[in-house]
Formats: structure tokens, sequence, C-alpha cells
């Protein structure tokens, strides 16, 4: 339920934003790992994707990582080099169900290559594997900074500054409208609240 005028408000960016961004829309309770336990791949069934992919582009080089699933993780994958360990993210598959086997080649890259260097970038080129994770409204942090539009005062939270960004409520045609320009209201970064009047 909601119940203030703000929160409706601030849903009804997030619904903008599903719109401006070509998003795809699902509610969060389709996303739920627990009402969906059976919808990916088990972690054995990874680890023979891994061992096809690493013979496919690697030659059979790569070192084994163990990989395992993560309920929390927001983004699509991580691997941590001390560990030899590639995390998936349950989350983001059960929006992106289709990603999996991209997001573990991308990952399998981060094996040889720890950041998204030229290096790393011409192996995602050569394997097919994408340098970015969609992104999800309901995956998203909590906003840095919350925008508010003059006209009809709908919210968009953000994670960085915006400049020149206008209301997709009242913008015509979704052009930027400098009529509408979309106004700081509020600041969370370095952990501290700000408003702006
Ligand atoms: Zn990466
Ligand atoms: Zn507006």
């Amino acid at each position: 339920m909601l119940t203030s005028r703000k929160q409706q408000l601030a849903v009804r960016a997030l619904n903008y934003d599903l719109f401006e961004n070509a998003q795809i829309a699902i509610s969060e309770q389709e996303i739920s790992p627990k009402e969906q336990p059976a919808a990916l791949p088990s972690a054995e069934t990874l680890q023979h994707l891994f061992n096809r992919f690493n013979f496919l582009y690697f030659n059979g080089k790569l070192a084994r990582p163990v990989i395992e699933y993560s309920n929390r993780m927001t983004c699509a994958g991580s691997y941590t080099p001390v560990k030899n360990l590639i995390k998936i993210s349950r989350k983001y598959h059960f929006i992106f169900p289709d990603e999996i086997e991209d997001t573990l080649k991308h990952e399998m890259i981060h094996i040889i290559h720890f950041n998204h260097n030229a290096a790393f970038k011409a192996e995602a080129k050569r394997i097919g594997a994408s340098l970015r994770a969609k992104t999800h409204p309901s995956l998203r942090k909590q906003p840095k900074y919350l925008y508010v539009c003059p006209s009809c005062g709908l919210e968009y939270p953000r994670q960085k500054k915006v400049r020149m960004s206008s209301c997709g409520s009242c913008s015509k045609r979704g052009k930027f409208d400098p009529g509408f320009k979309l106004k700081l209201a509020k600041s969370f970064a370095a952990g501290r609240e700000i408003s702006y009047a």
C-alpha cells in the first residue's frame, strides 16, 4: 500500500524511467528468488557451461573457479581473484534470464583481466561477451540525488547528477524541454541528506 503522495510520485517516476530507457517492466514480486527457485540453471550447470566456454574460447587454459549464486547482489555478476570465485546474481537473472551465459563469459574474462581495460574489451569482443550489464529500476541502489519536475512534481531518483534533463511526463515528444528542466531537490551523497529549496 502506497500511503503518501510522495511515494506514489516516486513510483511513477520509476515507471517513466522504464519508458525512457526502454527497459523491461517486471513487477517486484516476479523477481523474488523465493518464489521462482527453479527458474535458473543449477550451480553445477554453470560449471558445465564454464567448461564449455573455457574449451571453446580459451583453449581450456582458465583456472577453474568456484561458481555460486548470490541472492543479494544487484549487479549481474562478479569475480573475486583471491578466492577464484565467480558470483552470479539471482535477482539480476530472474529479470534477465537470457543473459546468464553472457554474464558468465564476462566474469570469465575477469579471471585474466581484472579491470575493464583495453585488453578486457578486446577479449569481450572476441568471445562475444557484453561489457556492461543491463539495468532495471528494481536493481538500483539507493539514489544519491532526488530531482523533481518543477511543473508536475514527479520525482526522479538518480545515482548521478543530471544537467540537461527534463520531466518525461511534461516534455513534448520525449525531448529535452527547458521549461520542465528537473530541479535538484535532495542530495544523499556522502551519506548525508541535504535538501534544496
Ligand atoms: Zn566486469
Ligand atoms: Zn512534469
